[in-house]
Protein backbone atom coordinates (compact mmCIF):
# COMPACT_ATOMS: atom_id res chain seq x y z
CA UNK A 1 0.00 0.00 0.00
CA UNK A 2 1.72 2.95 -0.89
CA UNK A 3 1.57 5.73 2.06
CA UNK A 4 -1.33 8.62 0.78
CA UNK A 5 -3.03 7.00 -1.37
CA UNK A 6 -6.69 6.55 -1.40
CA UNK A 7 -8.64 4.23 0.47
CA UNK A 8 -9.19 0.56 -0.64
CA UNK A 9 -12.21 -0.87 0.51
CA UNK A 10 -12.93 -4.54 -0.59
CA UNK A 11 -15.72 -4.30 -3.53
CA UNK A 12 -18.04 -6.91 -2.40
CA UNK A 13 -21.47 -8.08 -2.19
CA UNK A 14 -21.50 -6.48 1.36
CA UNK A 15 -21.12 -2.69 0.00
CA UNK A 16 -24.66 -3.84 -2.20
CA UNK A 17 -26.39 -5.42 1.14
CA UNK A 18 -25.41 -2.20 3.42
CA UNK A 19 -26.54 0.45 0.75
CA UNK A 20 -30.20 -1.69 0.43
CA UNK A 21 -30.31 -2.09 4.42
CA UNK A 22 -29.22 1.24 5.32
CA UNK A 23 -30.05 3.60 2.53
CA UNK A 24 -32.76 2.18 1.20
CA UNK A 25 -34.33 -0.15 3.79
CA UNK A 26 -38.20 1.55 2.74
CA UNK A 27 -38.00 -0.12 -0.73
CA UNK A 28 -40.12 -2.67 -1.24
CA UNK A 29 -39.90 -5.98 -2.54
CA UNK A 30 -42.75 -8.38 -3.58
CA UNK A 31 -43.30 -11.75 -4.82
CA UNK A 32 -46.28 -14.08 -5.70
CA UNK A 33 -47.03 -14.63 -2.10
CA UNK A 34 -46.12 -11.73 0.16
CA UNK A 35 -44.42 -8.60 0.17
CA UNK A 36 -42.13 -6.31 2.21
CA UNK A 37 -39.19 -3.95 2.66
CA UNK A 38 -35.78 -3.77 1.54
CA UNK A 39 -35.37 -3.46 5.66
CA UNK A 40 -37.06 -6.10 6.93
CA UNK A 41 -35.48 -8.63 3.91
CA UNK A 42 -31.72 -7.32 5.57
CA UNK A 43 -32.97 -8.46 8.97
CA UNK A 44 -33.99 -12.04 7.62
CA UNK A 45 -30.77 -11.85 5.38
CA UNK A 46 -28.77 -11.73 8.74
CA UNK A 47 -30.89 -14.57 10.49
CA UNK A 48 -30.85 -17.15 7.66
CA UNK A 49 -26.54 -16.07 7.68
CA UNK A 50 -26.81 -17.53 11.21
CA UNK A 51 -28.65 -20.33 10.04
CA UNK A 52 -26.22 -21.56 7.22
CA UNK A 53 -23.28 -21.15 9.99
CA UNK A 54 -24.12 -22.49 12.80
CA UNK A 55 -27.02 -25.03 11.94
CA UNK A 56 -26.50 -26.00 9.20
CA UNK A 57 -22.55 -25.55 9.06
CA UNK A 58 -21.60 -23.63 6.12
CA UNK A 59 -18.11 -22.78 6.15
CA UNK A 60 -16.63 -19.98 3.58
CA UNK A 61 -16.00 -21.52 0.15
CA UNK A 62 -18.48 -23.81 0.49
CA UNK A 63 -21.02 -24.00 -2.27
CA UNK A 64 -25.05 -23.89 -1.40
CA UNK A 65 -27.51 -24.69 -3.87
CA UNK A 66 -30.52 -23.07 -4.60
CA UNK A 67 -33.40 -25.37 -7.12
CA UNK A 68 -35.81 -22.39 -7.41
CA UNK A 69 -37.87 -20.06 -9.29
CA UNK A 70 -37.90 -15.99 -8.79
CA UNK A 71 -38.80 -15.29 -5.23
CA UNK A 72 -38.25 -13.27 -2.39
CA UNK A 73 -36.77 -16.32 -0.51
CA UNK A 74 -34.46 -16.69 -3.10
CA UNK A 75 -33.42 -13.42 -3.03
CA UNK A 76 -32.46 -13.79 0.53
CA UNK A 77 -30.07 -16.64 -0.69
CA UNK A 78 -28.58 -14.02 -3.47
CA UNK A 79 -27.11 -12.09 0.05
CA UNK A 80 -27.14 -14.53 2.84
CA UNK A 81 -24.99 -17.39 1.14
CA UNK A 82 -22.32 -14.87 0.06
CA UNK A 83 -22.37 -12.39 3.15
CA UNK A 84 -20.63 -15.62 4.80
CA UNK A 85 -18.01 -16.25 2.12
CA UNK A 86 -19.86 -19.13 0.91
CA UNK A 87 -20.44 -19.75 -2.89
CA UNK A 88 -23.99 -19.85 -4.24
CA UNK A 89 -24.71 -22.25 -6.78
CA UNK A 90 -28.22 -21.46 -8.51
CA UNK A 91 -29.22 -24.83 -10.37
CA UNK A 92 -31.30 -24.26 -13.55
CA UNK A 93 -34.82 -26.72 -12.73
CA UNK A 94 -35.72 -27.19 -16.07
CA UNK A 95 -32.77 -29.44 -16.53
CA UNK A 96 -32.91 -33.65 -16.90
CA UNK A 97 -32.75 -35.30 -13.31
CA UNK A 98 -29.23 -36.81 -14.35
CA UNK A 99 -27.90 -32.92 -16.21
CA UNK A 100 -28.63 -31.90 -12.30
CA UNK A 101 -27.17 -34.89 -10.36
CA UNK A 102 -23.90 -34.21 -12.19
CA UNK A 103 -24.00 -30.39 -11.60
CA UNK A 104 -24.56 -30.58 -8.18
CA UNK A 105 -22.20 -33.23 -7.82
CA UNK A 106 -19.72 -31.74 -9.82
CA UNK A 107 -20.29 -28.00 -7.70
CA UNK A 108 -19.91 -30.51 -4.34
CA UNK A 109 -22.70 -28.80 -3.23
CA UNK A 110 -23.48 -29.31 0.42
CA UNK A 111 -27.20 -27.91 1.15
CA UNK A 112 -29.54 -27.59 -1.09
CA UNK A 113 -32.29 -24.87 -0.71
CA UNK A 114 -35.58 -25.70 -2.90
CA UNK A 115 -39.02 -24.05 -3.66
CA UNK A 116 -41.26 -26.34 -1.63
CA UNK A 117 -43.36 -27.39 -5.00
CA UNK A 118 -40.46 -28.62 -6.65
CA UNK A 119 -39.86 -31.34 -3.73
CA UNK A 120 -41.02 -33.80 -5.66
CA UNK A 121 -38.78 -33.16 -8.34
CA UNK A 122 -35.85 -33.25 -5.62
CA UNK A 123 -37.02 -36.41 -4.47
CA UNK A 124 -35.92 -37.98 -8.06
CA UNK A 125 -32.61 -36.93 -8.24
CA UNK A 126 -31.76 -37.16 -4.74
CA UNK A 127 -30.48 -40.51 -4.44
CA UNK A 128 -27.97 -39.82 -7.42
CA UNK A 129 -26.64 -36.44 -5.14
CA UNK A 130 -23.29 -37.77 -3.67
CA UNK A 131 -22.19 -34.34 -1.36
CA UNK A 132 -25.26 -32.65 -0.07
CA UNK A 133 -26.11 -32.95 3.66
CA UNK A 134 -28.79 -30.99 4.30
CA UNK A 135 -32.31 -30.34 1.77
CA UNK A 136 -34.06 -26.90 2.86
CA UNK A 137 -37.71 -26.13 1.81
CA UNK A 138 -38.33 -22.33 0.77
CA UNK A 139 -42.26 -21.98 0.83
CA UNK A 140 -44.91 -24.51 0.76
CA UNK A 141 -44.63 -28.41 -0.23
CA UNK A 142 -44.10 -31.95 0.58
CA UNK A 143 -42.65 -35.29 -0.78
CA UNK A 144 -42.73 -38.52 1.57
CA UNK A 145 -39.72 -39.60 0.15
CA UNK A 146 -37.34 -36.51 1.88
CA UNK A 147 -38.56 -36.85 5.15
CA UNK A 148 -35.78 -34.81 6.79
CA UNK A 149 -36.05 -31.16 5.20
CA UNK A 150 -35.16 -27.98 7.13
CA UNK A 151 -38.03 -25.28 6.26
CA UNK A 152 -36.22 -21.79 5.26
CA UNK A 153 -39.04 -20.01 7.14
CA UNK A 154 -38.10 -21.76 10.27
CA UNK A 155 -34.61 -21.34 10.36
CA UNK A 156 -35.12 -17.72 10.11
CA UNK A 157 -37.31 -17.25 12.92
CA UNK A 158 -35.32 -19.99 15.27
CA UNK A 159 -32.06 -17.79 14.57
CA UNK A 160 -30.55 -14.04 15.34
CA UNK A 161 -29.15 -11.99 13.15
CA UNK A 162 -25.95 -12.66 12.61
CA UNK A 163 -23.06 -9.97 14.25
CA UNK A 164 -20.01 -11.25 13.34
CA UNK A 165 -19.89 -11.44 9.77
CA UNK A 166 -16.69 -12.28 7.93
CA UNK A 167 -14.10 -10.21 6.59
CA UNK A 168 -14.79 -10.42 2.55
CA UNK A 169 -12.32 -10.64 0.27
CA UNK A 170 -12.83 -9.12 -3.62
CA UNK A 171 -11.38 -11.55 -5.24
CA UNK A 172 -13.61 -14.52 -3.66
CA UNK A 173 -15.92 -16.14 -5.28
CA UNK A 174 -19.31 -15.27 -4.00
CA UNK A 175 -21.57 -17.46 -6.65
CA UNK A 176 -21.19 -20.61 -9.81
CA UNK A 177 -23.64 -20.82 -12.27
CA UNK A 178 -23.73 -23.18 -15.20
CA UNK A 179 -24.07 -22.56 -18.57
CA UNK A 180 -27.46 -24.32 -19.87
CA UNK A 181 -25.76 -26.14 -22.54
CA UNK A 182 -27.56 -25.31 -25.23
CA UNK A 183 -23.99 -25.88 -27.58
CA UNK A 184 -22.50 -28.49 -25.45
CA UNK A 185 -22.51 -29.89 -21.88
CA UNK A 186 -22.79 -27.78 -18.68
CA UNK A 187 -19.80 -25.85 -17.80
CA UNK A 188 -19.42 -23.64 -14.39
CA UNK A 189 -18.59 -20.65 -14.25
CA UNK A 190 -17.49 -19.03 -10.93
CA UNK A 191 -17.87 -15.25 -10.41
CA UNK A 192 -16.26 -13.27 -7.94
CA UNK A 193 -17.04 -10.74 -5.67
CA UNK A 194 -15.17 -7.78 -7.42
CA UNK A 195 -16.89 -9.03 -10.72
CA UNK A 196 -20.39 -8.91 -9.64
CA UNK A 197 -19.83 -5.49 -7.70
CA UNK A 198 -18.57 -4.19 -10.72
CA UNK A 199 -21.29 -5.31 -12.85
CA UNK A 200 -24.04 -3.87 -10.49
CA UNK A 201 -22.34 -0.34 -10.99
CA UNK A 202 -22.26 -0.87 -14.55
CA UNK A 203 -25.62 -2.31 -15.01
CA UNK A 204 -26.72 1.16 -13.33
CA UNK A 205 -25.20 3.44 -16.17
CA UNK A 206 -27.53 5.12 -17.94
CA UNK A 207 -25.54 5.04 -21.56
CA UNK A 208 -25.90 0.92 -19.95
CA UNK A 209 -29.37 -0.43 -18.76
CA UNK A 210 -29.71 2.74 -16.16
CA UNK A 211 -31.10 1.88 -13.00
CA UNK A 212 -32.27 3.67 -10.00
CA UNK A 213 -34.39 4.52 -6.72
CA UNK A 214 -37.66 5.60 -9.08
CA UNK A 215 -37.70 2.02 -10.31
CA UNK A 216 -39.59 -0.85 -10.17
CA UNK A 217 -37.77 -3.47 -11.61
CA UNK A 218 -39.09 -7.30 -12.51
CA UNK A 219 -36.28 -9.79 -13.72
CA UNK A 220 -38.70 -12.17 -16.11
CA UNK A 221 -35.04 -14.17 -16.34
CA UNK A 222 -35.27 -16.70 -14.11
CA UNK A 223 -32.62 -16.91 -10.80
CA UNK A 224 -31.28 -19.96 -12.35
CA UNK A 225 -29.99 -18.13 -15.67
CA UNK A 226 -27.12 -16.51 -14.95
CA UNK A 227 -28.00 -14.82 -11.79
CA UNK A 228 -31.05 -13.27 -13.24
CA UNK A 229 -28.25 -10.91 -15.44
CA UNK A 230 -27.20 -9.29 -12.23
CA UNK A 231 -30.28 -7.77 -11.39
CA UNK A 232 -30.90 -9.24 -8.11
CA UNK A 233 -27.77 -6.93 -7.11
CA UNK A 234 -28.32 -3.78 -9.39
CA UNK A 235 -32.04 -3.45 -8.38
CA UNK A 236 -31.19 -2.88 -4.60
CA UNK A 237 -27.53 -1.24 -5.53
CA UNK A 238 -29.71 1.50 -6.89
CA UNK A 239 -32.65 1.96 -4.36
CA UNK A 240 -35.21 0.38 -7.11
CA UNK A 241 -37.65 -1.88 -6.04
CA UNK A 242 -38.14 -5.43 -7.08
CA UNK A 243 -40.83 -7.81 -8.17
CA UNK A 244 -40.86 -11.93 -8.16
CA UNK A 245 -43.34 -13.59 -10.19
CA UNK A 246 -42.88 -17.73 -8.79
CA UNK A 247 -42.81 -20.33 -11.17
CA UNK A 248 -46.02 -18.82 -13.35
CA UNK A 249 -44.28 -17.38 -16.58
CA UNK A 250 -47.61 -17.11 -18.44
CA UNK A 251 -48.49 -13.86 -20.38
CA UNK A 252 -51.31 -13.35 -18.36
CA UNK A 253 -49.28 -12.97 -14.80
CA UNK A 254 -46.59 -11.69 -16.26
CA UNK A 255 -49.09 -8.93 -17.33
CA UNK A 256 -51.06 -8.75 -14.30
CA UNK A 257 -47.89 -8.39 -12.31
CA UNK A 258 -46.29 -5.30 -14.30
CA UNK A 259 -49.91 -3.82 -13.94
CA UNK A 260 -50.61 -4.49 -10.12
CA UNK A 261 -47.09 -3.37 -9.43
CA UNK A 262 -46.81 -0.20 -11.30
CA UNK A 263 -43.76 -2.32 -12.57
CA UNK A 264 -41.36 -0.04 -15.03
CA UNK A 265 -38.17 -1.70 -16.05
CA UNK A 266 -38.01 -5.90 -16.85
CA UNK A 267 -36.00 -8.28 -18.43
CA UNK A 268 -36.15 -11.72 -20.33
CA UNK A 269 -35.44 -13.39 -23.56
CA UNK A 270 -37.38 -12.21 -26.76
CA UNK A 271 -39.90 -15.56 -26.49
CA UNK A 272 -41.26 -13.70 -23.14
CA UNK A 273 -42.08 -10.41 -24.74
CA UNK A 274 -43.25 -12.16 -27.73
CA UNK A 275 -45.55 -14.05 -25.66
CA UNK A 276 -46.95 -10.90 -23.95
CA UNK A 277 -47.00 -8.50 -27.03
CA UNK A 278 -50.50 -9.52 -27.87
CA UNK A 279 -51.97 -8.67 -24.85
CA UNK A 280 -49.87 -5.51 -24.97
CA UNK A 281 -51.13 -4.61 -28.03
CA UNK A 282 -54.86 -5.73 -27.56
CA UNK A 283 -54.78 -2.84 -24.51
CA UNK A 284 -55.76 -5.98 -22.07
CA UNK A 285 -52.86 -5.16 -19.91
CA UNK A 286 -51.87 -1.72 -18.16
CA UNK A 287 -48.47 -1.00 -19.20
CA UNK A 288 -48.61 2.58 -19.16
CA UNK A 289 -45.50 2.16 -16.12
CA UNK A 290 -43.29 0.23 -17.65
CA UNK A 291 -40.52 2.39 -19.47
CA UNK A 292 -38.05 -0.13 -20.31
CA UNK A 293 -37.47 -3.92 -21.09
CA UNK A 294 -33.99 -5.24 -21.74
CA UNK A 295 -34.14 -8.50 -24.07
CA UNK A 296 -30.65 -10.86 -24.09
CA UNK A 297 -29.76 -14.48 -24.45
CA UNK A 298 -30.61 -14.66 -28.07
CA UNK A 299 -31.30 -11.81 -31.02
CA UNK A 300 -34.32 -10.01 -31.30
CA UNK A 301 -35.53 -9.48 -34.67
CA UNK A 302 -36.70 -5.90 -35.95
CA UNK A 303 -39.87 -7.47 -35.92
CA UNK A 304 -40.44 -7.40 -32.34
CA UNK A 305 -38.09 -4.48 -31.30
CA UNK A 306 -40.67 -2.24 -33.66
CA UNK A 307 -44.22 -2.84 -31.82
CA UNK A 308 -42.80 -2.44 -28.66
CA UNK A 309 -41.44 1.49 -29.68
CA UNK A 310 -45.01 2.10 -31.21
CA UNK A 311 -46.35 1.29 -27.38
CA UNK A 312 -44.42 3.84 -26.05
CA UNK A 313 -41.69 1.22 -24.20
CA UNK A 314 -38.17 1.15 -24.86
CA UNK A 315 -36.73 -2.09 -26.04
CA UNK A 316 -33.10 -2.55 -25.79
CA UNK A 317 -31.21 -5.47 -26.73
CA UNK A 318 -28.79 -7.01 -24.50
CA UNK A 319 -25.75 -9.26 -24.96
CA UNK A 320 -23.85 -11.30 -22.67
CA UNK A 321 -23.10 -15.10 -21.32
CA UNK A 322 -22.93 -16.92 -18.49
CA UNK A 323 -19.42 -16.28 -18.96
CA UNK A 324 -19.78 -12.46 -19.28
CA UNK A 325 -20.96 -12.26 -15.57
CA UNK A 326 -23.49 -11.87 -17.56
CA UNK A 327 -24.31 -8.69 -19.34
CA UNK A 328 -21.75 -7.51 -21.28
CA UNK A 329 -23.60 -4.97 -23.88
CA UNK A 330 -26.22 -2.89 -24.71
CA UNK A 331 -28.00 -1.29 -28.21
CA UNK A 332 -28.00 2.08 -27.17
CA UNK A 333 -27.70 4.55 -30.35
CA UNK A 334 -24.52 6.19 -30.33
CA UNK A 335 -24.30 9.86 -31.15
CA UNK A 336 -23.44 9.71 -34.66
CA UNK A 337 -27.10 8.42 -34.92
CA UNK A 338 -28.12 11.34 -33.49
CA UNK A 339 -31.11 12.84 -36.19
CA UNK A 340 -32.05 9.63 -37.74
CA UNK A 341 -35.40 8.48 -38.29
CA UNK A 342 -37.23 6.74 -36.02
CA UNK A 343 -37.05 3.72 -38.84
CA UNK A 344 -33.45 3.87 -39.02
CA UNK A 345 -32.69 3.75 -35.57
CA UNK A 346 -34.77 0.63 -35.53
CA UNK A 347 -32.14 -0.73 -37.38
CA UNK A 348 -29.67 0.86 -35.11
CA UNK A 349 -31.10 -1.07 -31.93
CA UNK A 350 -31.53 -4.26 -34.08
CA UNK A 351 -27.63 -4.66 -33.95
CA UNK A 352 -26.22 -5.76 -30.90
CA UNK A 353 -24.06 -2.89 -29.00
CA UNK A 354 -21.11 -1.20 -27.67
CA UNK A 355 -19.22 -3.03 -24.73
CA UNK A 356 -19.81 -1.75 -21.61
CA UNK A 357 -17.34 0.17 -19.71
CA UNK A 358 -14.97 -1.50 -17.79
CA UNK A 359 -14.72 -4.50 -20.73
CA UNK A 360 -13.23 -4.83 -23.65
CA UNK A 361 -14.50 -6.07 -27.10
CA UNK A 362 -12.48 -7.28 -30.19
CA UNK A 363 -13.16 -9.90 -32.84
CA UNK A 364 -10.39 -11.94 -34.45
CA UNK A 365 -9.75 -14.48 -37.39
CA UNK A 366 -10.12 -17.13 -34.82
CA UNK A 367 -6.50 -17.41 -34.50
CA UNK A 368 -6.42 -14.34 -32.22
CA UNK A 369 -5.50 -11.85 -35.12
CA UNK A 370 -7.40 -8.82 -35.65
CA UNK A 371 -10.20 -8.42 -37.87
CA UNK A 372 -10.42 -4.79 -38.95
CA UNK A 373 -13.28 -2.72 -37.43
CA UNK A 374 -15.42 -1.52 -40.84
CA UNK A 375 -18.69 -2.86 -40.18
CA UNK A 376 -18.24 -5.49 -43.05
CA UNK A 377 -15.47 -7.94 -41.90
CA UNK A 378 -17.01 -10.47 -39.67
CA UNK A 379 -14.56 -12.30 -36.71
CA UNK A 380 -15.03 -14.60 -34.02
CA UNK A 381 -16.06 -11.63 -30.81
CA UNK A 382 -13.52 -12.21 -28.24
CA UNK A 383 -14.27 -10.32 -24.89
CA UNK A 384 -11.89 -9.36 -21.28
CA UNK A 385 -12.43 -7.66 -18.52
CA UNK A 386 -12.92 -7.79 -14.42
CA UNK A 387 -16.19 -9.59 -15.03
CA UNK A 388 -15.64 -11.87 -17.88
CA UNK A 389 -14.18 -15.40 -16.91
CA UNK A 390 -11.06 -16.79 -16.69
CA UNK A 391 -11.95 -20.51 -16.77
CA UNK A 392 -14.45 -22.82 -16.26
CA UNK A 393 -14.86 -23.99 -12.55
CA UNK A 394 -12.93 -27.06 -11.93
CA UNK A 395 -11.32 -27.80 -15.83
CA UNK A 396 -8.21 -27.35 -16.40
CA UNK A 397 -8.02 -25.99 -19.96
CA UNK A 398 -10.09 -24.89 -22.41
CA UNK A 399 -10.06 -23.48 -26.01
CA UNK A 400 -12.06 -20.78 -25.07
CA UNK A 401 -9.68 -18.77 -23.12
CA UNK A 402 -7.08 -17.26 -24.97
CA UNK A 403 -3.97 -14.97 -24.03
CA UNK A 404 -6.51 -12.59 -21.60
CA UNK A 405 -9.55 -13.02 -23.65
CA UNK A 406 -12.57 -15.24 -23.89
CA UNK A 407 -13.69 -16.74 -27.48
CA UNK A 408 -17.50 -16.01 -27.12
CA UNK A 409 -18.46 -18.60 -30.31
CA UNK A 410 -20.19 -15.97 -31.35
CA UNK A 411 -19.97 -14.21 -34.77
CA UNK A 412 -19.77 -10.41 -34.96
CA UNK A 413 -19.12 -7.57 -37.21
CA UNK A 414 -17.83 -4.20 -35.70
CA UNK A 415 -17.93 -0.61 -36.60
CA UNK A 416 -14.84 1.91 -35.84
CA UNK A 417 -16.62 3.25 -33.02
CA UNK A 418 -16.95 -0.51 -31.18
CA UNK A 419 -20.91 -1.31 -31.88
CA UNK A 420 -21.24 -4.94 -32.92
CA UNK A 421 -23.67 -6.77 -34.43
CA UNK A 422 -23.60 -11.05 -33.94
CA UNK A 423 -23.87 -12.24 -36.85
CA UNK A 424 -24.60 -15.64 -35.42
CA UNK A 425 -23.45 -18.55 -33.29
CA UNK A 426 -20.26 -19.92 -35.32
CA UNK A 427 -21.82 -23.47 -34.99
CA UNK A 428 -25.53 -21.80 -36.45
CA UNK A 429 -24.03 -20.40 -39.08
CA UNK A 430 -25.13 -22.15 -42.45
CA UNK A 431 -21.99 -23.08 -44.25
CA UNK A 432 -23.28 -23.07 -47.98
CA UNK A 433 -20.84 -23.43 -50.57
CA UNK A 434 -17.57 -22.04 -48.61
CA UNK A 435 -19.70 -19.24 -47.65
CA UNK A 436 -21.49 -18.57 -44.80
CA UNK A 437 -25.20 -17.60 -44.01
CA UNK A 438 -26.40 -16.19 -41.05
CA UNK A 439 -29.27 -18.16 -39.42
CA UNK A 440 -30.21 -15.27 -37.38
CA UNK A 441 -30.80 -12.62 -39.69
CA UNK A 442 -33.08 -15.04 -42.18
CA UNK A 443 -34.96 -15.77 -38.29
CA UNK A 444 -35.10 -11.95 -38.63
CA UNK A 445 -36.50 -11.20 -42.01
CA UNK A 446 -38.61 -14.53 -41.78
CA UNK A 447 -40.42 -13.21 -38.30
CA UNK A 448 -41.56 -10.06 -40.46
CA UNK A 449 -44.01 -12.04 -42.47
CA UNK A 450 -47.22 -11.82 -41.39
CA UNK A 451 -47.93 -15.29 -41.39
CA UNK A 452 -45.49 -16.61 -39.75
CA UNK A 453 -45.90 -16.66 -35.89
CA UNK A 454 -42.09 -18.11 -34.64
CA UNK A 455 -39.62 -19.13 -37.04
CA UNK A 456 -36.04 -20.65 -36.82
CA UNK A 457 -33.48 -21.81 -39.49
CA UNK A 458 -30.75 -24.49 -39.22
CA UNK A 459 -28.62 -25.64 -41.92
CA UNK A 460 -28.79 -29.48 -43.29
CA UNK A 461 -26.30 -31.12 -44.86
CA UNK A 462 -26.23 -30.54 -48.95
CA UNK A 463 -24.30 -32.62 -50.86
CA UNK A 464 -23.22 -30.23 -53.72
CA UNK A 465 -23.02 -27.06 -51.17
CA UNK A 466 -22.18 -29.09 -47.54
CA UNK A 467 -25.18 -27.44 -46.01
CA UNK A 468 -28.10 -25.42 -46.92
CA UNK A 469 -30.72 -23.45 -45.02
CA UNK A 470 -34.38 -25.04 -44.02
CA UNK A 471 -36.90 -22.26 -42.68
CA UNK A 472 -38.75 -24.03 -39.89
CA UNK A 473 -42.16 -21.75 -39.46
CA UNK A 474 -45.14 -21.78 -37.09
CA UNK A 475 -47.87 -20.33 -39.37
CA UNK A 476 -50.03 -17.56 -37.25
CA UNK A 477 -53.32 -19.22 -38.52
CA UNK A 478 -52.46 -23.31 -39.32
CA UNK A 479 -55.52 -22.66 -41.99
CA UNK A 480 -53.19 -20.54 -43.85
CA UNK A 481 -50.09 -21.79 -43.46
CA UNK A 482 -47.01 -20.25 -45.77
CA UNK A 483 -45.52 -22.17 -48.98
CA UNK A 484 -41.95 -22.34 -49.60
CA UNK A 485 -42.33 -20.41 -52.45
CA UNK A 486 -44.30 -17.61 -50.29
CA UNK A 487 -41.37 -17.32 -47.93
CA UNK A 488 -38.83 -17.47 -50.60
CA UNK A 489 -40.66 -14.60 -52.49
CA UNK A 490 -40.80 -12.64 -49.23
CA UNK A 491 -36.91 -13.22 -48.55
CA UNK A 492 -36.10 -12.35 -51.81
CA UNK A 493 -36.51 -8.37 -51.12
CA UNK A 494 -34.04 -8.72 -48.54
CA UNK A 495 -31.12 -10.78 -48.87
CA UNK A 496 -29.17 -12.01 -51.75
CA UNK A 497 -30.39 -14.96 -54.10
CA UNK A 498 -28.21 -17.67 -52.62
CA UNK A 499 -29.38 -17.37 -48.78
CA UNK A 500 -33.01 -18.25 -49.59
CA UNK A 501 -33.76 -21.32 -47.72
CA UNK A 502 -34.20 -25.01 -50.03
CA UNK A 503 -36.52 -26.17 -48.20
CA UNK A 504 -39.61 -25.24 -45.23
CA UNK A 505 -41.20 -26.90 -42.58
CA UNK A 506 -44.31 -25.53 -41.01
CA UNK A 507 -44.48 -26.99 -37.55
CA UNK A 508 -47.30 -26.37 -34.24
CA UNK A 509 -44.23 -25.14 -32.40
CA UNK A 510 -40.48 -24.36 -32.47
CA UNK A 511 -38.79 -26.46 -29.92
CA UNK A 512 -37.13 -24.47 -26.55
CA UNK A 513 -33.97 -24.77 -24.58
CA UNK A 514 -34.59 -24.69 -20.73
CA UNK A 515 -33.98 -20.79 -20.54
CA UNK A 516 -36.16 -20.49 -23.56
CA UNK A 517 -34.51 -19.92 -26.58
CA UNK A 518 -34.38 -22.11 -30.11
CA UNK A 519 -33.64 -25.44 -29.76
CA UNK A 520 -31.33 -26.03 -32.58
CA UNK A 521 -29.77 -29.22 -31.48
CA UNK A 522 -32.99 -30.74 -30.99
CA UNK A 523 -34.16 -28.92 -34.57
CA UNK A 524 -31.70 -30.49 -36.41
CA UNK A 525 -31.95 -33.58 -34.89
CA UNK A 526 -35.21 -34.11 -35.98
CA UNK A 527 -34.74 -32.19 -39.69
CA UNK A 528 -33.67 -35.96 -40.92
CA UNK A 529 -33.00 -35.36 -44.80
CA UNK A 530 -29.62 -34.82 -47.47
CA UNK A 531 -29.88 -32.38 -50.00
CA UNK A 532 -29.01 -31.99 -53.31
P1 LIG B 1 -26.21 -20.95 -23.34
O1 LIG B 1 -24.81 -20.89 -23.88
O2 LIG B 1 -26.48 -22.22 -22.66
O3 LIG B 1 -27.27 -20.56 -24.34
P2 LIG B 1 -26.04 -18.32 -22.22
O4 LIG B 1 -27.28 -17.73 -21.68
O5 LIG B 1 -24.78 -18.05 -21.53
O6 LIG B 1 -26.30 -19.86 -22.23
O7 LIG B 1 -25.95 -17.91 -23.77
C1 LIG B 1 -25.08 -16.96 -24.28
C2 LIG B 1 -25.25 -16.87 -25.76
O8 LIG B 1 -26.53 -16.35 -26.10
C3 LIG B 1 -24.29 -15.94 -26.47
O9 LIG B 1 -23.05 -16.55 -26.72
C4 LIG B 1 -25.03 -15.61 -27.76
O10 LIG B 1 -24.84 -16.61 -28.74
C5 LIG B 1 -26.47 -15.63 -27.32
N1 LIG B 1 -26.94 -14.24 -27.13
C6 LIG B 1 -27.14 -13.59 -25.98
N2 LIG B 1 -27.58 -12.34 -26.19
C7 LIG B 1 -27.64 -12.16 -27.53
C8 LIG B 1 -28.00 -11.08 -28.41
N3 LIG B 1 -28.43 -9.91 -27.95
N4 LIG B 1 -27.92 -11.30 -29.73
C9 LIG B 1 -27.50 -12.48 -30.23
N5 LIG B 1 -27.16 -13.52 -29.48
C10 LIG B 1 -27.23 -13.38 -28.14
Amino acid sequence: MIPGLLQRTPLTLDMVFERMRGVYADGRVADHEWETTYGEVADRILRLAKALTEELGVRPGDRVATFGFNSIRHFELYFAVPLVGAVLHTVNVRLFDEQIAWIVNHAQDRVLFADGSLLAQVAGFAGKLETVEHVVRMGHGADERLPTVFDHDELIAANDPLEDRPELDEDAAFGLCYTSGTTGDPKGVLYSHRGMTLHSLAACMTGHIGIDESDVVFPVVPMFHAFAWGLPYAAPLAGAELVFHGADSSPDNLGRIIEQHAVTLSAGVPTIWKSLLPALEAGEVDASSLRLVFVGGAASPRALIEPYDRLGIEYLQVWGMTETGPLACASRPRRRHRGLSRDELLDVRAHTGTIFAGLQARITDGDGRPVPNDGVAVGELEVRGPWIAAAYYGVDADERFNDGWLRTGDVATMDPDGMFRIVDRAKDLVKSGGEWISSVELEGHLLAHPAVADAAVVGVPSRRWDERPVAVVVPVDPAAAPSLEDVRGFLRERVVSWWLPDALEVVEEIPKTSVGKLDKKVLRSRIDTVLD
